[in-house]
C-alpha cells in the first residue's frame, strides 16, 4: 500500500522536477545573457575611463617635464651668464644684448635685472629702476638665501609690483666670486605666461591646469577649454631650487557615457522580447502539454469504450474500403480486424446466398444514399449465418465534409429466437383460446349436430323402409320417391360437415396470413357458431352490412375468432336483462372517418350490462375477467388480432344501454402487399 502510494507520489514529483529542470536551464542561460548585456556597456565605460585618467596622468608627466626643461634651460642660460659675468668676458653692451635676446625670445621671462652686492641695479632689460629693496617680500627672502647658498634660488610666487598684476616668479642667480658677493642676476618669470607659453594648446583645450603653492593657494589657472569637471584629476609637484609648485590638471571631460541609448534601447527591447517569447512558448508548451494529456485521456476512454461496445462498428470510405471495424464487429463476424481493415466488396462476412442484395445496397453507397436502417444476414467465418440489424450514418470530418459511412451493426440473432418464441406461444395462447371456446360451445354444438344427424338417419330408415318394401318386387320400387328423401339426407349430411369443418378450420393450429376477404364471407362462416350460442340464451341476432363493402385485406380464422369473442361476450352481457331486450347487433360499414387509409369499421353492439369504470380500465389486461368461469384472455387475443391487421380495438358505452366494440380492417387497394406479412404479428 505505502509502497503504491510512494510510486505514485514518485511519478507525480518526477515529471514535475524534470518539467524544472527543463525550463530552469534555458531560464539561467538568458539571464547570463541579460546580465552580460548589461555588463558590457559599464566595463567599457569603466575601461574608458580608466584609459582617460591614465592618459591625463602622462599628458601632466609630459607637461610638468616640458616646464622643467623650458625652466631648466633658462637656468642654464643664466648661470652661463653668471659665470660670463664674474671672469668679465662680458661686456656692458655685449650682457644686455643677451639678456635682451632672452626675454625677446621667451615670452615667460618678463624682465631680467642685474644688481650689485648692495642691491642697486646694474642693468635691466626694462631700463625700469628698480632695487632689490623694490622686490617683494618672497623674492627679497629668495635673494637672501641664494646669497647664503651661494645657489641660484627661485622666490615663492607673488603677485606682481602692484600686487594686482599678474603672479610672477623670481629667479635668484648670485654673482660670487669666491666668498665675495658681487651682486646677482634676477630674471622674472609671468606665472600665466609660463602655462599659455609651456603647455601646448591641445592639452590645454582639453584640461584645466592650474598652479598652486605649497598651501594649496592657486597661483595661476588655465581654463581654455572651460573648467575642470573634477571627473579626471591629476597633481604632480614642480619640484624646483627653493620653491615647491604643484601642477594640477583637471579634464573638462565627464564621466564616458554609458553606450548610446539607442543601442542600451534596442539591447533592452531585445532582452525584453525574448523573455517575452521565452514565456509565450513556455505557455504554448504548457497548454500544448495539457491538451496531449486531456487527448490520451480522451484516447485511452474512447477505446476502453470501443473495447467494452456489444455493438459492432465498421467505418468506411467512399469507395466503400473498410476503414476501422471495432472489436465487437470482429467477435461478431470471427475475422481479425487486419483482414477487414482495408477490404473492398465483396467482403469475407458476405452470405453467398445475399451477394445481390450485398451489391445492391453497395451500389446505393457508392451513388451516396445508404439505407439507413435494415436487416439482413452476415455469415461468420465458420460460415454460420446470423441476423443483423445494421444502422448507417455518414460520417463527417471537421470541415463538415462527408469522408465515409459509420455503420452500427446488432447482432439480432438473440432477438429473432425471443420473437419466434414469443410468435409461436401467441399462436399456441389463441389456438388454445379457440379451443375453449370450442369447449364452450361444444354440448350446443353437440345438440346442433344432432338434428342433421337425427333428420339423415330418419331420411335413410325412411328410404331402407322403402326398399323393404319392394323387397320382394323391385321393379315396382319408384326411384323418384327415393330421390328426395336421399338428397335430403345428403344436404342434412353437408350441412353436418360444414358445421365439422367450420370448427376444424377454427380450432386448426396455422401460420396467420392475409388474403383478400369479403365480410359477408367472414359473417357468413362464424354466424352459425354465434346463433348457437345466441340461441342458447334467447338473444336474436342482427346483421347490418352496408351494400358493396369491398373487401378488406385479412386473415379469416382470426377476424372469426375476434368476432366470435366479441359476440360471446356480448350475449353473456345480455343474460340478465328482459328477453325483448336481448339484442345483438353486429354492424359494418364504411369508416365515415376518412384517415390516410380507407377502413371497414365492424362494430358488435349489444344492450348488455355495460362496462364499469374500474373494469374498463383493466379491461383488455391479460387473465382479467369478472366472469366465474372466465379465462381472462379473449380481449387481449381481440386486441392483438385486430392490431395484427393495422387497426385499433375501441369500446365505448351503447347510448341506449350496453356497450359497443368497434374495430377497423384495411380496405384492399392496389400495390398492398397480400402474404408473407405473418412476422409482424409478434411485434405489434
Ligand atoms: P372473459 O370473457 O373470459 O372474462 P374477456 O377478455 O373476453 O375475458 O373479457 C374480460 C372482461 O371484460 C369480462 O369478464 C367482462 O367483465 C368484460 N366484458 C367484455 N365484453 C363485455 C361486454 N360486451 N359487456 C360488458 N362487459 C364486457
Amino acid at each position: 500500500m505505502i509502497r503504491k502510494r510512494l510510486t505514485q507520489k514518485f511519478s507525480v514529483v518526477f515529471p514535475t522536477r524534470r518539467q524544472a529542470w527543463r525550463w530552469l536551464l534555458p531560464i539561467l542561460l538568458v539571464l547570463l545573457f541579460l546580465s552580460t548585456l548589461l555588463w558590457l556597456p559599464w566595463q567599457t565605460q569603466r575601461m574608458e575611463a580608466s584609459e582617460r585618467q591614465e592618459q591625463l596622468i602622462a599628458d601632466t608627466l609630459w607637461v610638468e617635464q616640458t616646464i622643467r626643461f623650458q625652466l631648466g634651460r633658462h637656468e642654464e642660460n643664466l648661470r652661463q651668464i653668471a659665470s660670463e659675468i664674474l671672469a668679465g668676458h662680458l661686456t656692458e653692451p655685449r650682457l644686455r644684448e643677451r639678456l635682451g635676446t632672452l626675454v625677446r625670445t621667451n615670452r615667460e621671462l618678463t624682465r631680467i635685472v642685474q644688481f650689485d652686492s648692495q642691491g642697486r641695479m646694474v642693468l635691466s632689460t626694462d631700463d625700469e629702476p628698480l632695487s632689490l629693496k623694490d622686490l617683494s617680500p618672497e623674492s627679497r627672502l629668495a635673494s637672501e638665501n641664494a646669497r647664503k647658498s651661494q645657489d641660484p634660488q627661485y622666490a615663492q610666487p607673488a603677485s606682481g609690483s602692484n600686487s594686482t598684476g599678474p603672479a610672477t616668479l623670481d629667479y635668484h642667480v648670485p654673482l660670487q666670486s669666491g666668498n665675495d658677493y658681487l651682486g646677482e642676476l634676477v630674471a622674472s618669470y609671468s606665472i600665466p605666461s609660463i602655462l599659455s607659453e609651456m603647455v601646448p594648446w591641445w592639452f590645454a583645450q582639453d584640461n584645466e591646469i592650474s598652479l598652486t603653492d605649497q598651501d594649496d593657494n592657486v597661483i595661476e589657472q588655465r581654463a581654455a577649454g572651460g573648467p575642470g569637471r573634477n571627473v579626471y584629476t591629476h597633481q604632480r609637484a614642480l619640484d624646483l631650487p627653493g620653491v615647491v609648485l604643484t601642477l594640477r590638471t583637471n579634464s573638462v571631460k565627464g564621466e564616458p557615457k554609458l553606450l548610446p541609448s539607442l543601442l542600451v534601447g534596442s539591447v533592452i527591447t531585445l532582452s525584453l522580447g525574448l523573455l517575452w517569447s521565452l514565456w509565450a512558448l513556455w505557455r504554448d508548451i504548457n497548454r500544448r502539454l495539457a491538451a496531449e494529456g486531456a487527448l490520451r485521456q480522451q484516447v485511452a476512454f474512447r477505446t476502453a469504450m470501443e473495447n467494452s461496445l456489444m455493438t459492432g462498428l465498421r467505418a468506411r470510405d467512399l469507395n466503400g474500403r473498410i476503414t476501422y471495424v471495432n472489436p465487437a464487429f470482429c467477435r461478431m463476424v470471427g475475422i481479425p480486424a487486419e483482414q477487414l481493415v482495408g477490404k473492398l466488396p465483396p467482403m469475407p462476412y458476405w452470405a453467398p446466398e445475399s451477394i445481390d442484395e450485398y451489391n445492391h445496397r453497395f451500389t446505393k453507397v457508392l451513388a451516396g444514399t445508404a439505407t439507413p436502417q435494415f436487416e439482413t444476414i452476415f455469415q461468420r467465418a465458420n460460415g454460420e449465418r446470423f441476423p443483423v440489424l445494421i444502422f448507417e450514418s455518414a460520417l463527417v470530418d471537421d470541415s463538415g465534409r462527408q469522408t465515409g459511412w459509420m455503420g452500427s451493426i446488432l447482432d439480432i440473432s438473440d432477438r429473432k429466437q425471443v420473437e419466434d418464441l414469443n410468435r409461436r406461444q401467441q399462436e399456441k395462447l389463441q389456438a388454445s383460446a379457440r379451443l375453449a371456446t370450442m369447449g364452450e360451445i361444444a354440448s350446443t354444438l353437440a345438440h346442433e349436430l344432432n338434428q342433421p344427424l337425427a333428420a339423415i338417419s330418419s331420411y335413410t330408415t325412411g328410404a331402407l323402409n322403402l326398399i323393404d318394401r319392394h323387397a320382394d318386387h323391385p321393379e315396382q320400387l319408384d326411384l323418384s320417391m327415393l330421390k328426395p328423401a336421399l338428397e335430403k339426407a345428403g344436404n342434412q349430411a353437408q350441412r353436418a360437415g360444414h358445421i365439422i369443418r367450420s370448427v376444424h378450420t377454427f380450432v386448426k393450429r396455422r401460420e396467420p396470413s392475409r388474403e383478400p376477404v369479403t365480410v359477408q364471407a367472414l359473417l357468413d362462416n362464424v354466424l352459425p357458431l354465434v346463433e348457437l350460442q345466441a340461441r342458447q340464451f334467447f338473444v336474436a341476432t342482427q346483421t347490418e352490412l352496408d351494400a358493396d363493402l369491398p373487401p378488406v385485406l385479412a386473415d379469416r380464422v382470426m377476424l372469426e375468432q375476434v368476432l366470435l369473442n366479441l359476440t360471446r361476450n356480448a350475449i353473456e352481457a345480455m343474460q340478465n336483462i328482459p328477453p325483448e331486450r336481448r339484442i345483438l347487433r353486429i354492424v359494418a360499414e364504411r369508416d365515415a372517418v376518412t384517415g390516410s387509409q380507407p377502413n371497414v369499421v365492424i362494430a358488435v353492439i349489444d344492450n348488455g350490462h355495460g362496462i364499469p369504470q374500474e373494469v374498463s380500465e383493466r379491461l383488455f389486461s391479460p387473465f382479467f375477467s369478472t366472469k366465474a368461469e372466465g379465462m381472462g384472455m379473449g380481449l387481449n387475443i381481440c386486441r392483438t388480432a385486430v392490431e395484427f391487421h393495422g387497426g385499433k380495438l375501441l369500446h365505448a358505452d351503447n347510448p341506449g344501454g350496453g356497450t359497443i366494440f368497434r374495430f377497423s380492417l384495411p380496405i384492399l387497394t392496389e400495390g398492398m402487399p397480400v402474404a408473407g406479412d405473418s412476422a409482424i404479428i409478434s411485434e405489434s
